[in-house]
């Protein structure tokens, strides 16, 4: 074990790193409140130096000083972090946040002069996760695990989760605290619809495991619930057999209407794609070159061939999952759906990309 803080020694300690790091107004709790997480027996540890990057997140516009970081070696680490601080009782100031990769934008993963819980030093890789074929396959992934890391382990036995974010550099815990939305979700839902099982550390510090039988109030509660209802240390996500391949379409329309109602149209027939966004691109230097991503050189947008002259344009990205041995049935398929649909001739383009290229192109 390691990590394990010697209370007085520590405390002092932790006083000068955070007077040493430039006189920050905070919070600072109570002596015997640090010493007393300092006495736990963890099998992580506390730290202080990264205290100021536990304070910043994706939106830069919020910074919240914690006054500790808990590394937690298991989940036990979690438990005991949370039973302590909940046996101070409601008069207590401290407060704790979990971490996942720090993506949100409002300072939702920060927690002043309290403790973020710094979810991905629970993510071991690939060694934690657990994939099971069968008839119902799923795979077992700690709360801090990237999407990206899932996605990898998940390719290795065929097999992918069906709900996916656009971006992958986030966390299980994270996005399934809010609800994990890409262009799958017309068909599947977003990610919280994914999820069979969870292991959440609640607020009183139990460890409890709920899905849609057992304890199903913690479940539907924490699946969305913003990290309020306890923290997801572990979820069991449903996968399905993953494609070869993916036909990736986009097309532009310049009338919002028809853009709306063909993708209203997509949504709702029988054999459709098998994932559909759509964007405003606002252009404003007459090409459209502020693309989100390009996929190939010769993308009419990436190489500026195509004029906007000034208009708002909206776009619709397309795809359709295939194995090589099935790119007959998917051509005719989506030969079928285009010729439904109203956009600027002259702005349809493709490609096809391995399954791993399309999900994990941001
Ligand atoms: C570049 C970028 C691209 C994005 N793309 C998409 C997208 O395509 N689709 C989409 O739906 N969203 C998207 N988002 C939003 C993103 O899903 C959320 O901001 C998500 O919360 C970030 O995950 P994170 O791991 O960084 O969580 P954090 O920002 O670290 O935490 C977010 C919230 O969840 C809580 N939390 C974190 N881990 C746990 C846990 N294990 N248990 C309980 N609560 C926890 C935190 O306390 C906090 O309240 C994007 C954000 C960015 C910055």
């Amino acid at each position: 074990m390691h990590g394990v803080m010697k209370p007085s020694t520590v405390y002092c300690l932790k006083l000068l790193l955070l007077l040493a790091l430039g006189g920050v107004t905070m919070h600072v709790p109570e002596v015997d409140v640090v010493a007393s997480l300092g006495a736990l027996c963890l099998d992580g540890h506390f730290s202080f130096h990264d205290a100021p990057a536990a304070a910043r997140d994706f939106g830069n516009r919020c910074s919240l000083l914690p006054a500790a970081v808990l590394h937690p070696g298991s989940v036990a680490d979690i438990a005991a972090t949370v039973k302590r601080v909940f046996l101070l009782g409601r008069n207590s100031p401290l407060t704790i946040a979990a971490r996942g990769h720090g993506h949100s934008l409002l300072g939702q993963s920060q927690a002043e002069g309290g403790i973020v819980v710094r979810m991905e030093s629970l993510a071991a890789g690939a060694t934690e996760m657990k994939v099971h074929g069968g008839l119902w396959p799923h795979v077992d992934v700690p709360g801090g695990e990237l999407w990206i890391d899932v996605l990898h382990e998940t390719l290795k036995h065929g097999l992918a989760p069906r709900s996916w974010t656009d971006y992958l550099h986030l966390t299980v815990g994270g996005t399934l605290s809010n609800a994990g939305v890409s262009g799958q979700a017309f068909q599947h839902g977003p990610q919280i619809n994914n999820v069979n099982q969870l292991e959440i550390v609640t607020g009183r510090g139990d460890v409890v495991t709920c899905s849609p039988l057992e304890n199903s109030d913690l479940f539907y509660a924490s699946l969305g619930g913003l990290g309020q209802f306890g923290i997801i240390t572990r979820a069991r996500i449903a996968l399905e057999p993953a494609p070869k391949m993916v036909r990736w379409i986009r097309v532009l329309y310049s009338d919002f209407e028809a853009f709306t109602e063909d993708q209203e149209m997509l949504i709702t027939a029988e054999k459709t794609f098998d994932y559909i966004e759509g964007f405003v691109i606002i252009n404003r230097t007459g090409v459209l070159n502020t693309w989100r991503t390009s996929f190939k050189p010769q993308d009419p947008v990436q190489a500026s061939q195509f004029q906007s002259d000034g208009r708002v344009l909206y776009c619709l990205e397309l795809t359709k999952n295939f194995n090589p041995d099935e790119a007959d049935i998917m051509e005719q398929e989506v030969g079928a759906l285009l010729c439904r649909l109203r956009y600027i001739s002259s702005t349809l383009f493709h490609t096809d990309v391995t399954y791993l290229e399309f999900l994990d192109r941001l």
